[in-house]
């Protein structure tokens, strides 16, 4: 018999205040906290002594553990434990291969549900003050993962909003090369966010044409997103945050 019940949690970007009420409550009534390396610390502390947590992307002798690896401890877990928290950065549903955990759990027969998370680029939108969308301007936003061979990137040249690009740091070249190539304007403002919301947060902002040779110069290291579009050019940048600005300011 399956007693489980896997609640698969976002833990937000990396503010610890940015996880949900009801998140946080699950991770502290949880038995089993199953959770990625870019959770924030502090989250961790809030769950119950006694409770068994395992950093999924660790393994001994390995540098990290395999997907299927991870969807056979959940399902095993469930089977031992009835709380088991799966907990993701920012939300589970995106970019969080979270279809093929919760495959493995219903194929097996264990309840589960989904809390969602902040996402990174709500995330970094929200630290430089902007909408990702703008009546008349921005109707649409695309999230995007930089896989260059399945990506319509005509579709990203031509799409009037706002592009996001998550795991975006080594591809910065590819990405701005493909979009103007293809007609998106150079000039259009382009922000790279890097550990938004968190410690050591930095806003490199330029235009598309030259932004990643901004990123290049400041060092931006991952996580980091960027984000593109016409209401990019309203950002004012928290006074916390490091700002390293493109030649030509936006
Ligand atoms: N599920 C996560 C995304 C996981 S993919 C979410 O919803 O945010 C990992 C990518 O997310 C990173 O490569 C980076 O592009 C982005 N990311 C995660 N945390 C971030 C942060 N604090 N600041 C900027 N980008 C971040």
């Amino acid at each position: 018999m399956n007693r489980g019940f896997v609640s698969f949690v976002g833990a937000g970007p990396g503010d610890p205040e940015l996880i949900t009420h009801k998140g946080l409550r699950r991770l502290r009534e949880a038995e089993v906290v199953l959770h990625d390396r870019l959770i924030p610390p502090p989250l961790l502390e809030e769950v119950s002594e006694g409770a068994i947590v395992v950093d999924v992307d660790k393994a001994p002798g390995r540098a990290s553990v395999g997907q299927g690896h991870v969807n056979w401890l959940l399902v095993e877990w469930a089977r031992r434990r009835e709380r088991i928290v799966r907990l993701k950065g920012g939300d589970p549903a995106i970019f969080g291969r979270l279809g093929e955990e919760i495959e493995a759990v219903r194929s097996a027969g264990i309840a589960f549900e989904v809390i969602p998370g902040v996402t990174a680029a709500t995330a970094a939108a929200a630290r430089l003050g902007i909408s990702l969308t703008e009546r008349g301007s921005a109707a649409m936003v695309i999230f995007t993962e930089d896989y260059p061979a399945s990506i319509d990137w005509d579709l990203l040249a031509r799409a009037e909003g706002t592009l996001a690009f998550y795991m975006a740091v080594d591809a910065l070249d590819s990405i701005t090369a493909s979009l103007t190539v293809l007609g998106r304007d150079p000039r259009e403002p382009a922000i790279v966010v890097e550990r938004a919301g968190v410690d050591g947060e930095r806003v490199i902002a330029g235009r598309l044409g030259e932004i990643a040779d901004e990123a290049r110069r400041a060092g931006v290291a991952s996580p980091a997103v960027l984000l593109t579009g016409p209401t990019v050019a309203h950002a004012s940048v928290p006074l916390s945050v490091r700002r390293v600005l493109a030649r030509t300011e936006i």
